[in-house]
């Protein structure tokens, strides 16, 4: 077994069913891993996609619109890898947007993230499923300001700066807790930019791989972050950006 197996141990992914997150649901159980691949929606063809190559999936409906969904989720189930990758985006101009669209992504990206870390912390270390990773997935827009998106930008920065308390608080318990804020990746997430030609190009130019990010990009650097090779990795907050914020 390398370290980087997570061969025996048991994964939950947030927002698995597309994007980033079924890509680092397919990453997990490509190392060994059983994931739970949860979603608002069922995860059907993310564990279809699994099993296919010869790993350990199953689904798990998880609906963020309420950020407390997920306790009792872990009890006594032998999970000691959370990926808490749901999210969403809403974009308006700062001068006109509204309360809702604050209070929604608020809720999944930021509430959700730390009950659901909270609930998990709790079981592992009550049935000392331990070592124990945490991954969330932060953005660019944890440490850029971005444009036209308050609440996300503002619950990004939120998602790092759990990142850094909540392992300051259990890095010594066996947990740790990193984060990975992946550049433009292309998923439902960034339709709106890829579709907007001006956009689009502008961002292109500024990649230094050229390239838009694959949401595979963003797996094997989840399935690190799990893995006991990145056992002295605490309140990381790791770019994987196509060099983005190195320019
Ligand atoms: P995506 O394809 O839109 O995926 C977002 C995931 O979150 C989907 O599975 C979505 O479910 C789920 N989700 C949304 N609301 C939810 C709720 N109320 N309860 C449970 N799940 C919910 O976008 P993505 O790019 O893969 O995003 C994944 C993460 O990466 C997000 O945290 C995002 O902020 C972050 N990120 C993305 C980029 C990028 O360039 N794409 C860059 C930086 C950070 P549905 O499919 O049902 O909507």
């Amino acid at each position: 077994m390398t370290a980087f197996s997570l061969d025996n141990r048991r994964a939950l992914v947030t927002g698995a069913n597309t994007g980033i997150g079924q890509a680092i649901a397919i990453s997990l159980a490509a190392q060994g891993a059983r994931v739970t691949c949860a979603g608002r929606r069922d995860c059907d063809e993310t564990i279809a996609m699994i099993r296919e190559a010869g790993g350990e999936a199953e689904g798990l409906i998880l609906d963020f619109a309420d950020p407390m969904a997920a306790q009792g989720v872990f009890d006594g189930a032998g999970y000691s890898i959370l990926v808490n990758n749901a999210g969403i985006i809403r974009r308006e101009d700062s001068l006109h947007f509204t309360e809702t669209d604050w209070d929604a992504v608020m809720d999944v990206n930021l509430k959700a993230l730390f009950f659901t870390t909270q609930a998990f912390a709790r079981a592992a270390l009550a049935a000392e499923t331990l070592p124990a990773a945490v991954v969330n997935i932060a953005s660019l827009l944890s440490f850029q300001g971005g444009i036209r998106v308050p609440s996300y930008t503002a619950s990004k920065h939120g998602v790092a700066g759990l990142t850094k308390i909540l392992a300051n608080e259990w890095a010594a318990k066996g947990i740790n807790v990193n984060a990975i804020a992946p550049g433009y990746i292309a998923t439902n997430n960034t339709e709106a930019l890829r579709n907007d030609p001006d956009r689009n190009q502008a961002i292109l130019e500024r990649i230094p791989a050229g390239r838009w990010g694959d949401p595979s990009d963003i797996g094997g650097t989840a399935a690190f972050l799990a893995s006991p090779a990145a056992q002295y990795v605490h309140g990381a907050v790791i770019n994987v950006d196509g060099g983005w914020l190195a320019r």
